[in-house]
């Protein structure tokens, strides 16, 4: 059993698709450990997105991220850090599957709608930031 970070991103919560990426979620058999609310600060988003920091999308990758509230939460299942990243398509969404989450409602590669842990290391990372052990289920 393997844990993940989603996040729907402020474009996402803007376009009223979190209903429709949880139903994605819940079809797939993925379970829904944690779920929160927030309103990420510009200092909050360059934290998260460190690893990000010498690229040259950083500082509007974090304006973004800070403009509006986001839902995070932490997803269980088997694969499933494989799983989501299927289930959301690739980073540019002119380059996503059919049916992912990207493709149907990502407005460019920076406002792509959602986020997904990409590996173990940055799934334990990524969940620490924003839940302690009390609030995973
Ligand atoms: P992900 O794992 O598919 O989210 O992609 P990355 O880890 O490579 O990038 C993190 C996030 O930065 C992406 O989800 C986008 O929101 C943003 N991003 C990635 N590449 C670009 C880019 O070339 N330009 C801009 N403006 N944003 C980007």
């Amino acid at each position: 059993m393997e844990r993940t970070l989603s996040i729907v991103k402020p474009d996402g919560i803007r376009k009223h698709i979190l209903g429709e990426v949880i139903r994605r979620f819940q079809e797939a058999g993925i379970r829904i450990a944690a779920i929160k609310m927030i309103h990420l600060s510009k200092a909050e988003a360059e934290g998260f997105y460190a690893v990000h920091r010498e690229r040259p999308f950083f500082d509007s990758l974090t304006d973004f991220m800070s403009s509006g509230s986001c839902v995070v939460m932490v997803l269980e299942g088997d694969e499933v850090i494989r799983r989501n990243r299927e289930l959301m398509g690739a980073t540019n969404p002119a380059e996503a599957a059919p049916g992912t989450i990207r493709k149907d409602f990502a407005t460019n590669i920076e406002q792509n709608a959602v986020h997904g842990s990409d590996a173990p290391e940055t799934a334990a990372f990524e969940i620490s930031y924003f839940f302690n052990a009390l609030e995973i289920h």
